[in-house]
């Protein structure tokens, strides 16, 4: 039952997302699709990926994603998002696990994983998370903060690569104020590329009741869990 089911939303994602593409000219290609997997069974997880459609796992815990990568097969392969807030001492795990951290919303955390990936020699892609919203999440730096972070990064942390930023739409049915959001975080991207003179290519916002909206705003990321995985809890 769960593999038919992940595979037929995966199927609607899919349409829905190209056609919120199409209309606005964009290429349906550009847009990636992350699984938030938080409190998904592995198996399921593993479906979803199998399909070919997924570019990635989201997970929001450290401990949650490092007992499901222990047990992930050998195929299908894929790459480990972490969209969760991350604590300063879960830093080093996080750095271990995950092939792009979503979540950077202090530059006291990245000192930390910049101290932790020169002993790796590694460098990691991240997002800075940005409060694009009051009520949807508790973390993020304030749009006005997302500057000398980035800054903070960019000069003093070459382990890091920053690629974009990541926002949480607020919780709401009123689609313009949903789209006022994801488009402040779009400026805010186009900002920082011409302000600091660098290419930040992706942009992490979209879930499963908003993504269209997103994705009219140039989202190249959506982060889907109910749309793929059903209710959670079930
Ligand atoms: C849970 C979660 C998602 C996905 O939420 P859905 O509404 O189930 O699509 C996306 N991003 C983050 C940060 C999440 O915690």
């Amino acid at each position: 039952m769960v593999s038919a089911d992940v595979y037929n939303n995966i199927e609607i994602v899919k349409y829905k997302i190209a056609k919120a593409a199409a209309s606005i000219g964009r290429d349906s290609d550009q847009i990636k699709i992350i699984a938030a997997t938080k409190g998904q069974p592995l198996e399921a997880m593993i479906q979803a990926v199998e399909t070919g459609y997924i570019d990635g796992i989201g997970e929001n815990r450290v401990q949650e994603a490092r007992k499901k990568k222990e047990k992930w097969p050998k195929s299908p392969s894929t790459t480990w998002h972490m969209i969760g807030h991350l604590q300063r001492n879960k830093a080093k795990v996080a750095v271990q696990l995950f092939d792009v951290i979503q979540s950077i919303d202090s530059a006291n955390l990245t000192d930390i994983l910049e101290q932790r990936l020169v002993l790796l020699r590694k460098t990691m892609p991240v997002l800075i998370e940005v409060k694009i919203s009051s009520e949807a999440s508790k973390y993020g730096v304030e749009p006005d903060h997302a500057r000398v972070l980035a800054e903070h990064i960019l000069g003093l942390c070459p382990h890091l690569k920053l690629i974009g930023l990541m926002g949480i739409g607020p919780l709401t049915d009123e689609k313009k104020r949903i789209r006022s959001s994801f488009a402040l975080l779009r400026r805010l991207k186009e900002e920082l590329e011409e302000d600091l003179g660098v290419e930040l290519p992706e942009l992490s916002m979209g879930m499963s009741d908003d993504f269209e909206i997103a994705i009219a705003e140039g989202s190249t990321m959506v982060r889907l869990g109910r749309a793929i995985f059903g209710p959670r809890g079930n």
